[in-house]
């Protein structure tokens, strides 16, 4: 085994790998950028070595300065976690020539996978089922128009240098091929300097399985599939292990053709072959097809340990230090169900946009695994990945790990961004999704009522209720707070984002307490230090940089109302529309002089993998636009400006 290794990642994935090195007794160098030096992984690693610039292509993308944090070191391997450098061959090479090991794949494996052509045509000669389609070197739009008429719509078009769901498009009629098309390749030149496609038979209910492989360059074995058929825009947002409805021969179908694929190209290290299953009727082990391969630990790895008791950290670096593979294929037992979901720093509301911002406060319940790389007080940058954390449950039964899910997400505590907490959480108690009904197209189909959230006005005061009576201070002093009121009743003015809020708290006696608060009253009785509202679900409360309250997967922050504050508590003006991270200006929509409604759309901004359309905060006229289309912009960087509202308006 390795004496010491070097991380080559950030966040929760560096955090993890540095939780199992610790366990065996490996030592840790972590790397970071500039705005990282206090990150938790670094706090967490033995040794760390600054890289350079918050940009990832200033620092942990530099592979020449990560070989050389190692060697001075003196880490004899580097782990690559996922993302950023992991799937580069290239920085492979340089690993070996430096005299290091590389904790994944050889780069000859990556390069065999690296492209989905390529990748599917040496997975045919293996004897494992691939999508049909063409996946030719012809690019000539009119042949490819063919070749989708020939597969039958629906198609769908994808980069073969694609990955996270860039570069892909959906065809339902042949009149919108071109468009398609042409839109697809601008897409891959823009993202992957390299402009090929190919063509899919789009599978009708598609269902996401993938299969954990692992190998050690001789042998291969499978540790079971994941189903990560819950995706938004092609964006993975809950899996699970096992699938739903699995049987015996579809497992036996799939593990096999994983297997099979991972020997074809002699695989060490841990691998994912992912493929897309027909599931409209069932699972049938003639309705798999290969769709590609992920040549690293995967994000959703804990949930394949949560049912194997397996780490897959240890195995990676077991195998890359030259031992052969732990356990042999009928040594690995599948036990129970799990679920992982993705917390992430995003504005739900505002159609999944990345938020940002310090986290004022962040908590975990204990009866749940909590992979992260942050802390309270942490910045969510804009960076990088706005994942928070992710949450791994794990059960007997699928129906009790998903209750423990839904558990989990109700008793974890955010403060200060806004989170997909919520969303989460209506995920885990939809009906179809308990019952195992599973397919890519599940979110968007419900995704109105997944994101409405139950009668907010009313949950939204429910919280202020709380807040206003742990405001009052009654709560610290639990038997004499009665006496100690004169008058017997106190006003309590709080801010929140969108105004301020009145309440008035009367004291009924020792134990009890009325809330009158817009327009309703509420009663609450002494609940240990603090007030339970009557009738309502058990709500926290933490005071750290204001007052959050969290109950039921909701979050309210609020501040003591402070006179000369309002202007800050009131943001900076719904004036000017900054970029709320860095990223690529797409397309504008607007220009000086044109009038739009609230809600309009003003420019689509593309950051973090994903486009993003940024509307109009009011109605109004756009008074100036600081932008044009194509320009690299920084968070922060003013694009359009509305005129100032009248006086009279005001
Ligand atoms: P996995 O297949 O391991 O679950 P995904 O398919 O979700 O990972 O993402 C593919 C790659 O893109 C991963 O290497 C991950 O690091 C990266 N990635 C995932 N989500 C984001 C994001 N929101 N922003 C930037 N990179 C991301
Ligand atoms: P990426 O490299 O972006 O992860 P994939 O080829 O893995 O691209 O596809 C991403 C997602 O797109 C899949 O998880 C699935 O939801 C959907 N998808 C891909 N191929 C098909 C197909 N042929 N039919 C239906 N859905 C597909
Ligand atoms: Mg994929």
């Amino acid at each position: 085994m390795f004496r010491k290794i070097l991380i080559a990642n950030r966040g929760e994935i560096a955090c993890r790998i540095i939780k199992t090195a610790k366990a065996i007794g490996v030592s840790t160098v972590a790397v970071h950028s500039d705005v990282d030096a206090k990150a938790r992984h670094v706090a967490l690693a033995d040794e760390a070595v600054a890289l350079g610039g918050a940009a990832p292509k200033d620092s942990y993308l530099r592979g020449d300065l990560i070989i050389a944090a190692a060697l001075q070191t003196g880490a004899e391997a580097i782990h690559p976690g996922y993302g950023f450098l992991s799937e580069n061959p290239d920085f492979v090479d340089d690993v070996v020539k430096a005299g290091l090991v590389f904790i994944g794949p050889s780069a000859k494996a990556i390069r065999a996978m690296g492209l989905k052509d390529a990748a599917k045509a040496l997975m045919e000669q293996a004897g494992v089922p691939v999508v049909p389609g063409y996946h030719g070197d012809q690019q000539d739009g009119g042949f490819l128009a063919g070749q989708a008429e020939a597969i039958g719509y629906p198609v769908l078009i994808k980069a073969v240098a694609g990955g996270g769901g860039k570069g892909m498009r959906r065809v339902d009629d042949k009149a919108d091929f071109a468009e398609a098309l042409r839109s697809a390749k601008s897409e891959a030149a823009n993202a992957f300097g390299k402009d090929a496609v190919l063509i899919e038979k789009y599978v009708a209910a598609p269902r996401h399985i993938e299969v954990q492989i692992f190998g050690d360059g001789e042998d291969a074995v499978h540790l079971f599939e994941r189903d990560c058929s819950l995706q938004r825009r092609h964006q993975k947002v809950i899996e699970e292990a096992p699938a739903p409805g699995m049987t015996a021969a579809m497992r036996e179908a799939m593990g096999s053709a994983a297997v099979r694929a991972a020997k074809a190209i002699g695989y060490s290290g841990a691998g994912t072959i992912e493929f897309i299953v027909d599931g409209s009727e069932g699972l049938h082990p003639d309705r798999f097809w290969f769709m590609e391969m992920n040549t690293r630990l995967q994000v959703e790895h804990p949930v394949t340990e949560a049912v194997t008791g397996l780490d897959l950290v240890e195995w990676q670096l077991r195998v890359a230090s030259g031992e052969r593979l732990p356990l042999r294929q009928e040594e690995i037992r599948l036990s129970g169900h799990a679920f992982e979901a993705r917390l992430y720093a995003e504005d739900v509301a505002a159609g999944f946009l990345p938020a940002t911002g310090r986290l004022l406060h962040l908590a975990f319940p204990d009866h749940c695994r909590a992979d992260t790389g942050v802390r309270s007080g942490d910045e969510i940058s804009p960076w990088y990945d706005p994942m928070i954390a992710k949450i791994i449950t794990h059960g007997e039964t699928r129906a009790i790990a998903l209750a423990r899910l839904g558990r989990a997400l109700d008793e974890t505590e955010v403060a200060g961004t806004v989170t997909n907490l919520s969303f989460l959480g209506a995920l885990a108690r939809h009906a179809g999704f308990a019952r195992g009904e599973v397919d890519t197209g599940l979110i968007a189909r419900d995704l109105a009522d997944l994101t409405r959230g139950s009668d907010h006005t009313r949950r939204e005061t429910v919280l202020a209720a709380a807040a206003a009576l742990h405001a009052a201070g009654i709560s610290e002093a639990p038997t004499a707070g009665f006496a100690l009121w004169s008058p017997r009743s106190r006003q309590v003015r709080l801010d929140r984002q969108n105004g301020v809020i009145d309440a008035v708290i009367t004291v009924e006696g020792p134990d009890a307490a009325r809330v009158d608060i817009a327009g309703e009253v509420f009663w609450a009785r002494r609940q240990g230090a603090g007030w339970r509202l009557e009738g309502e679900a058990p709500l926290r409360i933490v005071e750290a940089g204001g007052i959050h309250v969290f109950g039921a997967g909701t979050t309210a922050s609020f501040t003591r109302h402070d006179a000369l504050n309002r202007n800050a508590a009131a943001g900076p003006g719904d004036d000017m529309t900054l970029a709320p991270m860095p990223g690529l200006v797409r397309a504008i929509f607007v220009s000086e002089g044109t009038e739009v409604a609230a809600n309009q759309p003003l420019c689509l901004l593309e950051a973090m993998k994903m486009e993003h359309t940024l509307k109009a905060a009011r109605a109004g006229r756009v008074a100036a636009v600081f932008v044009s289309e194509g320009q690299q912009i920084a968070a922060g960087d003013p694009l359009v400006q509305l005129e100032a509202e009248s006086m009279a308006d005001a």
